[in-house]
C-alpha cells in the first residue's frame, strides 16, 4: 500500500449505516434490501470491504427491526467474515453511528484491539472502491479527520424562507460531500462522546438537527479542521428511485 510507506498499517475499521428507512425510495422494503443485477444494495459494499486489504472489519449498523432479515438473507450467507458485529440503528443518522462506534469500542476492548483509523460510510453508497479508501486513510493519518467530496458541477444556492436565492456561493469554493468520512479513532470517539451528553437532552434531536454529516460532528465537538479527499462521481448515495437506474447502469458498464 503505497500510502504507508515504511509506516505499519493501522487498524482500520469500516462503520456502516443501514439504519434508514429509505422513505424517498418510495419501495416495499428497506432500500438496502433492494435486488439490483440480482444483489441487495447492501451487498455491494459488504463485497468491497470483504476483499479490501486496507479494512480490517466492520460494524454494521441496521434498524432494529430489520436486524433479522439482515441476518437471515446477508450475514448467514457466511460471505461477510468482516462484520464483527450488527449495531442497532437510531432515530437520526448521527445515533446510528454513535451506537456503531459505541459497540466498536466495546469489541475493541473485549478483543484487545486498538482501534486505528475509523470510516464512517453509507451503505446507500454501493461504488466505494479501494482507490477510494486509500486516500481516506492517507487523509486521516495525514490531517486526523477527512471526507471524500467531489467539486460540485452545479452552482448550489442557499434559498431564504420565502423560496427566493438568499445566497449563491463561488461554484470554485462549492464540493459535494460524500462518505467515507474518516478520522483517527480517539479523534472520533471523542467527538461523538460529547455529543451523546448533548443526546440526554429531551429535545435533543432537535437540538442536534444541525448536524449534517459525522464530520460536522468532529469539527463541533473536537475542533478538527475537515480535510476534502478526491470522492468520486460514481459514488453515489442511492436514495431515489432514479439512482437506481444510474446505479444498474454504472454496473452494466464494468
Ligand atoms: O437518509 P440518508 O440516505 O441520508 O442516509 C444515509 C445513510 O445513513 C444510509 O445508508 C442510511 O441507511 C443511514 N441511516 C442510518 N440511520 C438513520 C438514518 C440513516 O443508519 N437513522
Amino acid at each position: 500500500m503505497s500510502v504507508l510507506k515504511d509506516r505499519q498499517k493501522p487498524h482500520c475499521t469500516v462503520v456502516l449505516l443501514a439504519g434508514g428507512s429509505g422513505k424517498r425510495m418510495g419501495a416495499d422494503k428497506p432500500k438496502q434490501f433492494l435486488e439490483v443485477a440480482g444483489r441487495p444494495l447492501i451487498w455491494y459494499t459488504l463485497n468491497t470491504l470483504e476483499h479490501s486489504e486496507i479494512v480490517d472489519d466492520c460494524v454494521l449498523v441496521v434498524a432494529a427491526k430489520d436486524i433479522p432479515y439482515m441476518q437471515e438473507h446477508i450475514l448467514n450467507s457466511g460471505n461477510f467474515t468482516k462484520v464483527k458485529a450488527v449495531a442497532e440503528g437510531g432515530r437520526e443518522r448521527f445515533e446510528s453511528v454513535w451506537n456503531g462506534l459505541r459497540l466498536l469500542k466495546d469489541i475493541s476492548l473485549r478483543d484487545g484491539i486498538d482501534p486505528g483509523v475509523i470510516f464512517i460510510h453509507d451503505g446507500a453508497r454501493p461504488f466505494l472502491t479501494e482507490d477510494m479508501l486509500e486516500r481516506c486513510l492517507q487523509g486521516a493519518l495525514e490531517s486526523e479527520a477527512c471526507v471524500a467530496a467531489v467539486p460540485s458541477k452545479d452552482t448550489v444556492t442557499i434559498a431564504d424562507e420565502e423560496g427566493y436565492e438568499a445566497e449563491t456561493p463561488n461554484r470554485k469554493y462549492v464540493w459535494n460531500v460524500q462518505t467515507p468520512q474518516t478520522f483517527l479513532a480517539n479523534v472520533v470517539f471523542s467527538a461523538f462522546e460529547k455529543m451523546a451528553e448533548d443526546l440526554k437532552a429531551p429535545n435533543a434531536m432537535e437540538q442536534l438537527s444541525w448536524i449534517t454529516d459525522d464530520a460536522s460532528v468532529v469539527e463541533h465537538y473536537n475542533g478538527n479542521k475537515i480535510r476534502l479527499i478526491m470522492g468520486d462521481y460514481r459514488n453515489i448515495k442511492v436514495t431515489t428511485q432514479e439512482d437506481l437506474l444510474v446505479m444498474e447502469s454504472f454496473l452494466g458498464g464494468k
